[in-house]
């Protein structure tokens, strides 16, 4: 059973499609259901001490840290908690791709530092979601800006603490790849960290490097989102199923993203995916996390077999 948690009534979700409606009739095989194993008709309760500062690192590259801060922050500002989402991904950044917002970045933390401009002039907001606003170090293609470092950063997260209007509930740092100096700049001001993985070997020789890496910086909450699964592969096992993810790192799962053709597609359309509508698979994933965020919550991966007589569909979410 994949388990997910729309943000409305499941009745009224475009996902929803009741067993004997016409539509499900016509259609062979039945469509997904989808079953809601959680509270639907509330908000989140914020836990822990604002503002929360995430970083979302993994160790190797293109594993979906830049998607995940993308479409969480959204979910989070979807919700109604405000959001800094910073891209210390420096000469390399495209969270701004991602967002649509790359024709707004005027400004960015090398002209803060440079005394060129103030903070709020290098926070650009998001015109759908006024709590959402993104942050970019440098301007793509420069080199790390002189003089910044670990400090720079955390004195650039402070600032945002103690902004006249009051300090976000969430700053999320978008980590570089690798553990050179751009990671190590980018989890100094974090409390907390999700770690993006996919389930394959190298990917996970990494993650497990990071973990430690964060532990020895005092990073002690640290989460896994488990992205571009496909159960046909776990299914004819040429994929690790999220249950020997989770064995090999040994952290609380926030979420399981499934690989899904829709996520090249908001990238490449500068449109995250959690706005689309109807939501794609990977979009109320992506939404399930921000929620299991919110509330420190975690997950438990179970492997279920689904109707194996008519479908044979193996599952991989748990509740
Ligand atoms: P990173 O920031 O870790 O380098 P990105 O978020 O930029 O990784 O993602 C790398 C590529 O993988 C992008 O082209 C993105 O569209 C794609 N991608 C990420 N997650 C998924 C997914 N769940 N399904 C399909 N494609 C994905
Ligand atoms: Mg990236």
């Amino acid at each position: 059973m994949i388990s997910l948690q729309p943000l409305t009534n499941p009745k009224t979700s475009p996902l929803y499609c009741h067993p004997f409606s016409p539509k499900t009739l016509k259609k062979k095989p039945r469509p997904l259901t989808v079953h809601s194993l959680l509270q639907y008709n509330r908000k989140p309760q914020l836990s822990g001490e604002t503002p929360r500062v995430v970083v979302i690192t993994s160790g190797k590259g293109g594993v979906g840290k830049t998607t995940t801060t993308a479409n969480v922050s959204l979910s989070l500002a979807r919700l109604g908690l405000s959001v800094v989402a910073i891209d210390a991904d420096v000469g390399l950044r495209n969270l701004d791709l991602l967002l649509g917002l790359e024709n707004r970045v005027n400004y960015t933390v090398f002209e803060i530092l440079n005394g060129d401009c103030r903070l709020d002039q290098a926070l650009v907001r998001d015109k759908r979601w006024s709590n959402f606003e993104l942050l970019c170090i440098s301007k793509p293609r420069s080199k790390l800006p002189l003089g910044f470092g670990a400090k720079a950063l955390t004195w650039i997260v402070d600032a945002l603490k103690g902004r006249e209007e009051g300090a976000p509930d969430f700053v999320l740092i978008d980590c570089p790849a690798g553990i050179d100096a751009g990671f190590i700049t980018a989890i100094s001001p974090a409390n907390e960290a999700v770690l993006v993985t996919t389930p394959d070997i190298t990917s996970l020789r990494d993650a497990d490097r990071v973990t430690g890496l964060l532990e020895c910086d005092g990073i002690r909450d640290i989460k896994m989102i488990v992205n571009r699964v496909r159960t046909d592969m776990i299914k004819g096992e040429d994929m690790m199923s999220v249950l020997d993810v989770q064995e090999m790192l040994g952290l609380p799962l926030l979420g399981v993203i499934p690989e899904d053709t829709e996520v090249i597609r908001s990238t490449n359309r500068g449109y995250p995916l959690v706005l689309n509508k109807p939501p794609a698979l990977a979009g109320l994933a992506f939404e399930q996390a921000a929620w299991r965020l919110v509330e420190q919550d975690s997950m438990k991966a179970v492997m279920v077999e689904e109707e194996p007589k008519k479908r044979g569909f193996f599952s991989f979410f748990g509740g």
